[in-house]
């Protein structure tokens, strides 16, 4: 191979992943989302590099936001995703590049990640009791608590 072989991308779609020699990227997160993405997850408490991308242009989705954190994926936590939104695509990245993509899906029941909007549910009046969604509806991908069958709309629709 050539010097200037080398250069060019190897497949279509290629990340530009610029200095992220290991971690992962959530792609195609819909535009405007990466900050809600960055607080559901909890990046914010990892101690390694996180970048976040808004408004970058896409084929696909006009615009969308990018994540790409420098942390093993491992501590991707792929439930809270999938719950957020199952349409991200997550790339594992090592030594520069795409290893591995996760496929996401909607978790049967999520703990601890939204709170009941019911006043009168047990979970909001009883302190420490986990806050516990159950996939209801996969097709509507609609979640109900577990306790009073509150229903929840999703975290990114409005
Ligand atoms: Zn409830």
């Amino acid at each position: 191979m050539s010097a200037n072989e080398k250069n060019l991308p190897s497949q279509k779609n290629t990340l530009s992943i610029g200095a992220l020699m290991e971690g992962f990227v959530l792609d195609h997160i819909a535009a405007g989302h990466a900050m809600t993405i960055y607080r559901y997850l909890k990046l914010g408490k990892l101690d390694c590099t996180v970048a976040i991308i808004k408004n970058a242009t896409s084929s696909k989705m006009g615009r969308k936001d990018i994540i790409k954190v420098a942390c093993p994926v491992d501590f991707l936590d792929l439930d809270v995703l999938g719950f957020i939104d199952h349409n991200i695509t997550v790339n594992v990245i090592k030594d520069g590049r795409i290893i591995e993509k996760k496929k996401l899906t909607l978790p049967q029941q999520v703990t601890n990640v939204i709170n009941c909007k019911n006043p009168r549910c047990i979970s909001s009046i009883e302190q420490g009791l986990d806050q516990v969604f159950i996939l209801a509806d996969p097709e509507k991908e609609l979640y109900r608590c577990r306790y009073c069958e509150e229903k929840w709309d999703g975290v990114l629709k409005k």
